[in-house]
């Protein structure tokens, strides 16, 4: 899926509310401004330092920005809380569980997390070691 923010007037970390998706796959980004219906060229604009690839105006010079580029300007700017990186250990590939993440399931040493595969990425299910017990 692909989301399209207009730069300026939406916060970045409330993207959602301005989610719009496009209508086939293969059309993967917009041609024309929602605004003033002129037509949109790849730019690249400058949020808080951050160089962001987006799509801009060449009438209204409104810009706008794709969810990849708005994780990207999330990350950077350290506004994305839920977000951890991989790291590797040995052998394995690791990730430390945000601490909100660890309260709100009440996920303890010993506790199992069951990986499900979604179109959209991994869900990860905790299951508490006293719940399987005997
Ligand atoms: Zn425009």
């Amino acid at each position: 899926m692909l989301v399209i923010c207009r730069a300026r007037k939406y916060h970045f970390n409330s993207h959602q509310a301005c989610e719009k998706e496009t209508g086939g796959k293969m059309k993967k980004f917009m041609e024309t401004c929602y605004k003033c219906k002129s037509a949109v060229k790849p730019s690249q604009c400058i949020k808080e330092g951050i160089t962001l690839n987006c799509l801009k105006c060449s009438r209204c010079g409104e810009e706008y920005l794709t969810s990849s580029e708005l994780i990207k300007f999330d990350i950077k700017t350290g506004r994305r809380k839920l977000i951890r990186k991989f790291g590797i250990l040995g052998d394995s590939t690791f990730m430390r569980l945000p601490i909100e993440v660890v309260k709100q399931y009440k996920i303890k040493p010993g506790d199992y997390g069951l990986f499900e595969k979604r179109p959209e990425g991994i869900l990860i299910k905790p299951v508490h070691a006293r719940d399987i017990k005997g």
